[in-house]
């Protein structure tokens, strides 16, 4: 099958994934408990093929059987919604205080769509395909629990590629776009807490103020950056958050001082590197002004490190089957985290954007994925299907 007959066939059944898009949208659901969209899902997928559920979280492996034996290939699709109060204007936008912000509506759309293509043809399937419904995307560590907890080897042998696609409300419609090497950012934080010796705020030199060091340790993270990391494989430290003292009182010294940072690079070297030499710098500024600091790294998501094979194989069904102004060979990562980095680490494969600019808007000015405004053009949700499908026709060959 190739990947313009999937889309034809995707095509005609666009408006029954629309509306079931709609429908999860309006359930949105945070982190790894996601019963009610869980539920909704298992009702569109549980005739196309064998399910394995999550012990600790509300995900679904679906299994489906190729009439020949062979390999099985891995797609996935996550599910969880941000915690947003949506104003997107949508007729369907949820009113329950979260909101499918960053499109995972439409990433299930497009899973239920392969699952449909894949099992109506399964008779021309050389191995298996097994289709991730996966909670908890946003920082929950969803696709680590499921690894953990053993869906790779749910039904078989660990599968031999793997595959996701994004959607994007900033990008042109119906485009694809991605890139061998490193695609996305890993992202964790960084949460630093100085601890001194409060006391009245007239008479400092009888106190340990934690302000000052927590001050001089944030002015020389960018410093820190540039000198030691190379401009070309990107380093990013952004202070989030800061917190020390009162308010309500200005003669104070306080006893504690603290704040937050997202920590993003690109290869694995910088990952170890930028955080020995951080904490390196809090310690040092903390000891030269005879405080304590605590130097707290969150898990942090892996670099997206997209298969040079796999990029390639989506290039060409793309630009056959659609043609070259469809798909857009990135110059450059973004530095947006993303759990399928976890996936890569195990199964080559690779992560795929595609636009969903929504009518009336322009690339330039569309509020991006996980703004509380926030559109998704869900037309593209055929084609996304039709390309996950077949990428797995592709891979285990007919
Ligand atoms: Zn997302």
């Amino acid at each position: 099958m190739n990947l313009a007959e999937l889309a034809r066939e995707a095509q005609a059944e666009l408006e029954s994934l629309q509306s079931l898009r709609r429908e999860l949208h309006q359930i949105p659901e945070f982190g790894l408990d996601l019963k009610q969209t869980k539920a909704r899902l298992l009702a569109e997928i549980e005739h196309l093929g064998q399910i394995v559920h999550g012990k600790t979280l509300d995900s679904m492996v679906l299994h489906i059987e190729g009439a020949q034996p062979g390999p099985t290939v891995l797609l996935r699709a996550d599910m969880d919604a941000l915690k947003v109060v949506e104003e997107s204007g949508e007729s369907f936008s949820s009113t329950n205080g979260f909101m499918h912000a960053c499109g995972h509506d439409l990433h299930m759309a497009i899973g239920v769509g392969a699952a449909r293509l894949l099992h109506r043809h399964r008779d021309k399937l050389r191995g298996n395909v097994d289709i991730w419904f996966q909670p908890g995307e946003e920082g929950h560590g969803g696709a680590d629990v499921m690894i953990e907890e053993g869906a790779l080897t749910a039904f078989a042998e660990k599968p031999i590629a793997a595959f996701g696609i994004h959607v994007f409300s900033t990008l042109d419609n119906g485009v694809f776009a991605s890139r061998p090497g490193p695609l996305m950012a890993s992202a964790g934080d960084m949460l630093v807490t100085f601890k001194g010796v409060g006391g009245h705020g007239s008479m400092p030199w009888l106190a340990k103020d934690p302000i000052t060091p927590m001050l001089e340790a944030m002015n020389s993270i960018p410093a820190l950056v540039t000198k030691h990391f190379s401009a070309f494989d990107p380093v990013i430290v952004n202070i989030g958050w800061v917190r020390a003292g009162d308010t309500a009182t200005t003669n104070v010294v306080p006893s504690e001082a603290s704040f937050g940072a997202t920590v993003r690079t690109f290869s694995d070297a910088n990952f170890k590197q930028i955080r020995v030499a951080l904490e390196e710098l809090m310690r040092t500024t903390a000891k030269a002004h005879d405080v304590d600091v605590d130097v707290v790294f969150t898990p942090s998501s892996f670099v997206v490190n997209n298969d040079k094979a796999a990029v390639a194989r989506a290039e060409k069904l793309v630009v056959e089957a659609f043609g070259e102004d469809r798909y857009i060979n990135m110059p450059q990562p973004i530095a947006g985290g993303e759990d399928f980095a976890s996936i890569l680490r195990e199964v080559p494969g690779a992560f795929i954007f595609l636009g969903a600019l929504a009518d009336g808007e322009s690339p330039e000015t569309a509020q991006s994925n996980h703004s509380n405004k926030a559109r998704f053009d869900d037309s593209v949700i055929g084609d996304g299907a039709a390309l996950l499908a077949a990428l797995a026709f592709d891979v285990l060959g007919e």
